[in-house]
């Protein structure tokens, strides 16, 4: 089985990813309407470029999606959900079923997707069925879905999970944070701090010009909390 939990340098914890943009229908459908007057943020997108485009990167995250798309074809997804859940389980969690407490990994913590999205409702149906085996694990979802109202209730439910925290993203920079019924404060990226705050966001510490980049050295969790109702900015250089 091939290794699918990524180590992202700038989150306190593991995470997962897939292919960017491929896996992301709604930033699809949003980049052949969007505004020539405004930033679309999925134009900047970062697992588009850099690291993300080196062959190995690439071929890996293809690997995942595909064990993905086919479980999904043949068995509604449950092969990925036992493999994600084996895996998490392993670095999680010793041999009798303890938290296991690492030096740079917050065992509370899951994040999912700095690359790709929700991209289909059986796709939302397996991260249920796996975030439900984990309930002192808390898994921060970003999602530009909540555009699509076909995938709304099924957002909806995997977001009435006590343990997820799924936040909707702007589709503009300098837009207000999404506020969408049933999901998590949601995130925008900005280009400037004073104008993020004026908007009433909280401003993420790891992008503020002088910080260390990383949620660690700041000491912030914000994205993975639950119920907090503020919108979060990332500041844009
Ligand atoms: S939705 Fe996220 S991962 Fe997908 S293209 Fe847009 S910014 Fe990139
Ligand atoms: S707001 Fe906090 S948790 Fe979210 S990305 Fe920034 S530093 Fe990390």
């Amino acid at each position: 089985m091939i290794n699918l939990l990524s180590n992202p340098k700038k989150m306190p914890c593991y995470g997962f990813n897939i292919p960017a943009f491929k896996y992301c229908p709604a930033a699809q459908l949003l980049a052949k309407i969007k505004s020539k007057a405004k930033k679309f943020i999925c134009d900047s997108c970062y697992a588009c470029k850099g690291f993300y485009t080196f062959s190995n990167v690439k071929a890996s995250l293809q690997a995942k999606a595909d064990l993905i798309t086919k479980s999904l074809h043949q068995d509604n997804g449950q092969t990925f959900v036992d493999a994600m859940c084996d895996q998490i389980r392993a670095k999680y969690f010793d041999k009798h079923g303890n938290k296991k407490k690492l030096k740079t990994k917050n065992t509370d913590l899951f994040r999912v997707h700095d690359s790709g999205d929700l991209f289909s409702p059986k796709y939302i149906s397996a991260w249920i069925r796996i975030c439900e085996q984990f309930p002192t694990i808390r898994f921060w979802f970003p999602t530009r879905e909540w555009k699509r109202d076909s995938q709304l209730p099924h957002l909806q439910k995997l977001a009435s999970l006590k343990n997820v925290c799924l936040k909707p993203s702007a589709i503009y920079v300098d837009e207000p944070a999404p506020q969408v019924d049933g999901l998590d404060a949601g995130t925008s990226v900005y280009t400037s701090q004073a104008q993020a705050e004026q908007d009433g966001h909280y401003v993420c510490p790891a992008t503020i010009e002088g910080n260390e980049p990383t949620c660690q050295a700041n000491n912030c969790n914000l994205c993975f909390i639950k119920g907090c109702k503020k919108g979060i900015a990332y500041l844009a250089h």
